[in-house]
C-alpha cells in the first residue's frame, strides 16, 4: 500500500503512459476513462487517490463494495468482478456507474428483474473471454470467427439480451491471460477489438461504445488496439497484501 504522495505520483505517472498509448497511435487521451481498481483498499487510500483527480473507482466484490459507496458517493463506482447470480439484487441495488461484468443469460434476466422493480435501467458490458486460458469468466467465446458454432452461441445470447429492457448494453469487456511481457497479450485485444466490429454490424441498435480492457501490466497495450475503458489497480496502490 502506498502513501498520498506516492498515490498521487503513480497517478500521474499512469496518466502520462495513457496520454504516451494514445499518442502513439492517434487517439486522444480523454477517449480513455482510467478506472483505479480499489479493491481491498481501505476508504482512506481510496480518498486520497480521489484528491489525486481520480473520478472512476473499480471494486470486484459486491460485498466490500457497497459500504465504501455508502461513504464515497461523489465517484462514479464500476462492478468489474465476477457476480454470482444471488448477488444479483445487490449489485442494482447499489447503483453502480457500469457493470462491466455481465456473462450468463441467467444473471442478466436476474438484473432485468430487479432493475426493473428498482425502476431503473442497469449499463453493462458483455464480459468475453476470448483467450480461453485466461480465467473461467466471462462468456466463453474462442475462435468466434472461425467456429460458427461459438459464433452463433455468442449471437443467439446477445439476441436474448435484446429482450431485457432494463439493461443497457454498452460494449465488451476482456481480461487478458497474465503475461510479463505486455506484448502477448496485444492479439487478445485485437480480437475483442474484432469481435465489437462485427458485433455493430450485426446489432446496429446498440452502442457498443465502450471496450473495458487493459490492466497493470498492459494498458498501452490495450489502449493502442482500441481500449475506451482501462481498469488499473497495482500500478496506482501499490501491491496489494490480498486478492
Ligand atoms: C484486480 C483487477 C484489475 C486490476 O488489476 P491490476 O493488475 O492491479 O491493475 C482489473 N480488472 C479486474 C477484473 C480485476 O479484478
Amino acid at each position: 500500500m502506498s502513501s498520498l504522495v506516492e498515490i498521487a505520483h503513480n497517478i500521474e505517472r499512469v496518466r502520462e503512459r495513457i496520454a504516451l498509448a494514445c499518442q502513439s497511435v492517434g487517439r486522444s487521451a480523454d477517449e480513455v476513462t482510467l478506472v483505479a481498481v480499489s479493491k481491498t483498499m481501505p476508504i482512506e487510500v481510496i480518498c486520497q487517490a480521489m484528491e489525486a483527480g481520480i473520478t472512476d473507482l473499480g471494486e470486484n466484490r459486491v460485498e466490500e463494495a457497497v459500504p465504501k459507496m455508502r461513504q464515497l458517493t461523489d465517484p462514479r463506482w464500476h462492478m468489474i468482478g465476477h457476480v454470482q447470480s444471488r448477488k444479483a439484487e445487490d449489485v442494482v441495488a447499489a447503483g453502480f456507474h457500469l457493470v462491466h461484468s455481465l456473462d450468463s443469460l441467467k444473471l442478466a434476466q436476474r438484473y432485468d428483474r430487479f432493475a426493473k422493480a428498482a425502476e431503473c435501467v442497469l449499463p453493462v458490458l458483455l464480459e468475453i473471454n476470448v483467450s480461453g486460458e485466461a480465467s473461467k469468466e466471462g462468456w466463453l467465446a474462442v475462435g468466434w470467427e472461425k467456429d460458427g458454432a461459438v459464433r452463433d452461441n455468442l449471437w443467439q445470447w446477445i439476441e436474448a439480451l435484446l429482450a431485457l429492457p432494463n439493461l443497457r448494453i454498452e460494449g465488451l469487456m476482456t481480461m487478458a491471460p497474465y503475461e510479463t511481457e505486455p506484448e502477448a497479450t496485444r492479439s487478445v485485444f485485437q480480437d475483442l477489438a474484432r469481435l465489437r466490429e462485427a458485433l455493430r454490424t450485426s446489432f446496429k441498435s446498440l452502442s457498443w461504445r465502450h471496450l473495458s480492457m487493459g490492466m497493470t501490466n498492459d494498458f498501452e497495450v490495450a489502449i493502442q488496439e482500441g481500449a475506451t475503458i482501462v481498469r488499473v489497480g497495482r500500478a496506482i496502490f501499490g501491491e496489494r497484501r490480498i486478492t
